[in-house]
């Protein structure tokens, strides 16, 4: 424990050395004397001294004037004053000394039990203070940490929402190049084994395209930018999809697979059905990975009716490997896997149950799992669903391959893209629309084509070297010659980001399309910006 320092000013010399061996005894301290006031107020100012004891009668500075010297000067305000004194105990003393800020009284002659009992109160009170003082130094000290970390876990995020937006836009970027040029061999004339091998890549591709959905929407849900939409579909419809799709998938592992829907459940549902389809279908690839023979079962149970809501229960059953007692609450968190051997066997990343459990969260639903270890598993989703009455026009999924859409007329197209694949793709599909290309490479020279050139639409990657597509969209936008900044420009961005399309828009941008895209829409979308600018 850290002593503390007494001053002890007296003018008698005598006095001193009797009230010393009187405290010599008390723990905790440190003695320094004086006899002159002046001096005494010197120590004061240069050592820490916490409690004086002072004389009252002294000849140059009374007791009650150095007490007030003290108080008056903020280096020397926090020290105790007890006035030592052999004058009366009358009221009005007492009143100066207490108004001088001196904190107590001890009379003259001393009493040793008293003197000693009430040094060692101050004394107590004094390192108690003391304790207190580090511990808010401390508990400041701590304040600061955590601001400091709370600016590190928002600077964290916001790097993980650039690293997102550049990873979503670096890896989709090549698989966009991958499908498209997927898309030009599918529309020329392939032998019935290359129509194979074809298949097989586009499989590939797709759960490529899978994964890097996973690790974007787990990221899009962490950070808040998943939004969920609502609209009126077929429920029915969406089982006999599942059913067409994995009543396959399970006859090539020679499971069955069934389908039982309660009679109750609403055939038309408001609800957001990719949300819906995507907890559904990891559960029943979930089953179908994990189980090598008997059955999976789907299974739509009407629960109760509130008002103009069903409580309806999506179960999936298998007859699979089971999963221990004590894994099955791990499996919903992210990156977990039920037990160590299953990445080696059947692969997987442990991410699709965690994507389950958060969109379960955004929809207000629930989810749940129950498991015999070696017998099977049963997966459940729950939540409200309001009946509809119709369904939303379903977009033509069988779309006819993209050199058969109707041709433009002669358009001069500018596409500026840093990667080959793609702008090589893009060329191709255009000019089959019977567009004249140029491509360029990055912004700027994207604008001395457009000085140098007449186009008609230009095409815009975003994340491009030297000049980025925003900046040179901007500069076109705000051309002085309005045949320049009249050209509509669509951006073609890898990036899933909300805001990095806003930013796109806000740039000058007519259009925006997503990486990887389906040639109809981008055909689409240049019908639907030329018409814009038309208008
Ligand atoms: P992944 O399947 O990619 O590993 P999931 O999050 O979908 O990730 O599943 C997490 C884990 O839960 C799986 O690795 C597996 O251990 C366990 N699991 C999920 N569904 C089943 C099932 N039907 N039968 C047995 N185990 C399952």
């Amino acid at each position: 424990m850290k002593t503390i320092n007494i001053l002890l000013l007296d003018d008698k010399e005598e006095n001193i050395i009797s009230l010393s061996a009187l405290l010599e005894d008390v723990e905790h301290v440190n003695l320094i004397s004086s006899t002159d006031p002046n001096d005494a107020l010197k120590i004061c100012w240069k050592e820490d001294v916490s409690i004086a004891l002072v004389d009252v009668q002294m000849p140059k500075i009374n007791g009650f004037e150095f007490v007030s010297i003290l108080k008056s000067n903020p280096k020397t305000s926090h020290i105790m004053a007890i006035m030592v004194t052999a004058i009366s105990k009358e009221d009005k003393y007492l009143l100066q000394g207490l108004e001088s800020g001196a904190v107590d009284y001890l009379y003259k002659p001393l009493k040793p039990e008293i003197t000693i009992a009430k040094v060692r109160s101050f004394v107590q009170q004094i390192l108690v203070q003391q304790e207190l003082k580090e511990k808010n130094r401390e508990l400041e000290v701590s304040r600061q940490e955590l601001l400091k970390t709370k600016e590190e876990a928002i600077q964290a995020r916001k790097s993980k929402e650039i690293f997102l937006a550049n990873m979503s836009h670096e890896i989709r970027t090549p698989i966009n190049g991958i499908m498209g040029i997927m898309h030009m061999f599918k529309s020329s004339e392939l032998s019935t084994e290359q129509r194979d091998w074809l298949k097989r890549l586009d499989n590939a591709s797709q759960s490529l395209l899978l994964i890097i959905n996973d690790i974007l929407d787990l990221s899009k849900i962490d950070s808040g930018m998943l939004k969920i939409e609502f609209e009126d579909f077929s429920l029915s419809k969406m089982i006999e999809d599942i059913n067409k799709i994995f009543k396959i998938k399970a006859t090539h592992k020679n499971l069955d697979f069934e389908i039982e829907v309660d009679s109750e459940v609403p055939q038309y549902i408001r609800y957001d059905s990719l949300r819906l389809q995507q907890i559904i279908s990891n559960f029943i690839s979930n089953s179908l990975k994990f189980t090598e023979s008997g059955s999976i079962t789907l299974t739509v149970k009407f629960m109760e009716q509130k008002e103009d809501k069903s409580l309806l229960r999506f179960i999936v059953k298998d007859t699979g490997i089971g999963i221990k007692e004590d894994s099955v609450e791990k499996i919903f968190m992210a990156f977990e896997q039920a037990d160590d051997g299953i990445t080696k066997k059947f692969g997987g990343t442990g991410l699709g149950l965690a994507i389950v459990k958060r969109l379960a969260k955004l929809l207000n639903g629930q989810v749940g799992a129950s498991s015999e270890y070696g017998k099977g598993s049963e997966f459940f989703f729950e939540g409200w669903f309001e009946a509809s009455d119709h369904d939303q026009e379903q977009k033509e999924n069988n779309a006819p391959s993209y050199n058969t859409f109707p041709k433009f007329n002669n358009m001069r197209v500018l596409v500026a893209e840093d990667n080959d694949l793609n702008s090589f793709m893009l060329a191709h599909m255009l000019r089959s629309w019977n567009c004249e290309v140029d491509i360029v490479r990055n912004g700027r020279l994207a604008l001395e084509n457009v000085e140098a050139n007449h186009y008609d639409l230009i095409l815009m990657d975003t994340h491009m070297p030297i000049m980025s597509g925003f900046e040179a969209i901007k500069e076109i936008k705000n051309h002085i010659i309005p045949e320049k900044h009249g050209i509509p420009i669509i951006t073609i961005s890898a990036s899933v980001l909300e805001h990095e399309q806003a930013a796109a828009f806000q740039a000058g941008a007519d259009g925006v399309i997503g990486k990887p895209f389906d040639p109809i829409e981008l055909y689409q979308k240049i019908v639907d910006v030329s018409a814009k600018i038309n208008s």
